[in-house]
């Protein structure tokens, strides 16, 4: 997608704190962080939100979740927890429309969210 920001992550296009890549998936930080560990997991497949995955997106998806997994806890939030949020459309507070999930850690989370 053209005017995607995470698709110009993808290309190198725009520069990112990079965790972890692979040929489906890309982790990096991200820029606004709003915890000591903030991470963004995506795949590099354009997929605009949750509501749009396709049956053939599984096992995609479940790779992304045990990624972000991994390195939550390389990152050192295997022992406290963390948080793993996917936002979607306006009511979810999506505002970059490429699929991502957020890891957040490092502090204890308040919840319910506002
Ligand atoms: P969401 O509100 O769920 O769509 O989250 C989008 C996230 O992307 C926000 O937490 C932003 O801070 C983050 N973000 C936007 N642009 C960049 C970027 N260039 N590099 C890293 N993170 C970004």
């Amino acid at each position: 997608m053209n005017d995607c920001i995470f698709c110009a992550i993808i290309k190198g296009d725009i520069p990112s704190r990079k965790i972890y890549e692979d040929t489906e998936l890309l982790a990096f930080h991200d820029v606004n962080p709003q915890a000591p560990v903030h991470f963004l997991v995506i795949p590099k497949k354009h997929i605009r939100n949750i509501m749009e995955l396709e049956s053939g997106d599984s096992a995609l998806l479940g790779r992304l979740l045990f990624k972000a997994q991994e390195l939550a806890a390389a990152l050192g939030c295997a022992d406290r927890g963390a948080r793993f949020v996917i936002n979607c459309k306006s009511d979810g507070g999506q505002t970059v429309d490429h699929l991502h999930l957020h890891t957040l850690g490092g502090k204890p989370l308040g919840w319910p969210p506002g």
